[in-house]
């Protein structure tokens, strides 16, 4: 048992003392067998909130219409979860109930997936009541039961599938791909923010080529904004397969580039990202245009940013296009400023050195004394800056 597991198991050990079932559940137990880093260990039991709440000490509601309470122990939180069923789900994305039941055998079956349904005790006996192991073995992403109700349920267990798939590089069974296929257009019924995550994932994860490669075969890019260009999507798959992408801003941005996008507006309009997020694709696709038309320039690493040029280079490096690393690191050795706070005088000191009056004048003079700073065409002190000032504000 890992060590995040063993420190959690005087939890299950206390819920156990009073009468109660537990154990672990999710991913965790998942990322254990799989021997992968786990995140969150996430505990489910036969005891309802309130009785949870009876156990400990410090407890905290965070969920309890949902069967959640935080237990708080030894300065770690634990998320543990009554048993439960779901109703029928209104939206396809949220059921309009649950039900606290005592079986663990019932809460298995709600699962998305059997990879995702086991339940490991404290004496470290796994519970696997769809298979899952033997998925697991054979490196198969099965849904738990009848795949068409469970996709039907909650539409977003297709983008879930497709971002297990692209992370772990499973195959999808037979029956829950033709069921993910079938059930592609809930989608559209699916809040995008939570579509946005998922599909992050899958394209940031070392598999994400095969993740999207059944992505397209689902044909669930028709119900997803601004994706109704198969042949645009397609190309992302011509990058090598073993090519990772670096971060999101790369992935977002490389696939916006072939939907045609010049800035990372519809991200922010139609997936709802950020607009930090946004605006970093925005300043990769403009580094991607600069750099198709040849080296960069000291400005693009200025007005860019170093994160933005890098990216771009990698991607070229992938497409086995003639790279350049070398001139990066070299413009970023020689600019001078990174911002215009780091001008070494102030357009309100040139102002009252030149008696230059507010207005669109000075704006430009310090615009133009920016570039030239950033061009390295002019040395950021004060002695240089006014030189400059004299010979062109006495000329204007
Ligand atoms: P991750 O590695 O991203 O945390 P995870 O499998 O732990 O993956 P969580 O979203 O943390 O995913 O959910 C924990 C568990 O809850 C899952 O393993 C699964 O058993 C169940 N689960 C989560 N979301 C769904 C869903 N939409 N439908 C059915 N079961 C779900
Ligand atoms: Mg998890």
């Amino acid at each position: 048992m890992p060590a995040e597991f063993v420190k959690a198991l005087p939890i299950l050990q206390k819920i156990r003392n009073s009468g109660y079932e537990a154990y672990f559940v999710g991913g965790s137990v998942r990322d254990v067998l799989l021997h992968r880093q786990i995140h969150d260990v996430d505990i489910a039991t036969s005891a309802y909130p309130a009785e949870t709440k009876q156990i400990f000490e410090h407890t905290i509601d965070i969920g309890i219409a949902h069967g959640t309470v935080l237990v708080l122990a030894d300065g770690d939180e634990y998320e543990v979860t009554t048993f439960r069923t779901e109703d029928v789900y209104v939206d396809y994305r949220r059921p309009s109930h649950v039900n606290f039941v005592r079986q663990l055998s019932e809460d298995l079956l709600r699962r998305d997936f059997t990879i995702n349904a086991f339940a490991l005790a404290d004496d470290g006996q796994v519970i696997d009541l769809h298979g899952g192991i033997a998925d697991l073995e054979a490196e198969i992403l099965r849904a738990v039961g009848n795949p068409a109700e469970r996709f039907n349920e909650d539409a977003l267990r297709i983008m879930r599938g497709l971002r297990f798939a692209a992370v772990l590089n499973f195959d999808l069974e037979s029956k829950t791909f033709a069921s993910m296929k079938d059930h592609a257009h809930l989608l559209a019924k699916i809040s995008i923010e939570r579509i946005f995550i998922e599909l992050d994932k899958l394209l940031t994860a070392d598999y994400w080529h095969k993740g999207f490669r059944d992505l397209l075969a689902i044909e669930a890019y028709p119900y997803l904004p601004d994706f109704s260009d198969q042949t645009a999507l397609a190309r992302l798959l011509a990058l090598p397969s073993d090519f990772k992408f670096t971060n999101s801003v790369q992935a977002w941005g490389y696939l916006a580039h072939q939907l045609g996008a010049t800035d990372g507006k519809f991200l922010l309009k139609k997936w709802k990202v950020s607009r930090e997020f946004s605006s970093a694709v925005s300043d990769f696709l403009t580094a991607y245009h600069k750099r198709q038309q040849g080296d960069f320039s000291p400005e693009d690493l200025y007005k860019l940013g170093k994160s933005s040029l890098t990216l771009v280079e990698e991607l070229f490096a992938a497409q086995n296009l003639e790279t350049n690393f070398e001139h990066i690191s070299v413009l970023d050795s020689q600019l001078q400023i990174r911002s215009r706070q780091a001008i070494a005088v102030s357009a309100g000191q040139i102002m009252t050195a030149f008696g230059i009056q507010p207005g669109p004048q000075i704006g430009q003079l310090y615009h133009q004394i920016e570039l030239e700073i950033v061009k390295g065409q002019l040395k950021n002190t004060p002695q240089e800056i006014f030189n400059y000032v004299k010979r062109n504000f006495e000329r204007t």
